[in-house]
């Protein structure tokens, strides 16, 4: 198993993980095989999405943040239902076919960590095999 950590800088933010889990991929030594990416936490997600003009991120954010406001009289008393039902949209894994120790994404697409939570220090869990 792998790990990447990842310092968010707000409260909803998109990063892109891409180079750290292809790194992970080298690491492991596989060449054909599968990339599971996985996030342990409740208030954040996994997608895979364009990665090559950054106003993607953006409106995904914008669209997500106005499908689930911040505040709407949640019975979650934590304050965060917001981020626990973004990251239950999302999802929180992803698998990637890699071929040649490479891993298979689309000429625009890269990975992206979601924090809906944020700022904080997250996780990330890989296993390539
Ligand atoms: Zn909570």
């Amino acid at each position: 198993m792998g790990e990447i950590r990842v310092s968010t800088k707000s409260r909803t933010e998109l990063v892109d993980i891409t180079s750290q889990v292809q790194d992970a991929v080298r690491e492991s030594g596989v060449l054909d095989g599968i990339c599971h990416v996985y996030v342990p936490h409740t208030t954040a997600g996994i997608t895979i999405n364009e990665n090559a003009d950054p106003s993607v991120r953006q409106d995904i954010l914008m669209e997500l943040n106005k499908m689930v406001p911040f505040e709407d009289n949640y019975k979650h008393l934590e304050g965060n239902a917001a981020a626990h039902i973004k990251a239950s949209i999302v999802g929180s894994s992803e698998t990637i076919l890699v071929e040649g120790g490479r891993l298979l994404l689309g000429t625009w697409q890269g990975i992206f960590f979601c924090e809906f939570d944020g700022a904080r220090n997250r996780r990330v869990l890989t296993r390539i095999s």
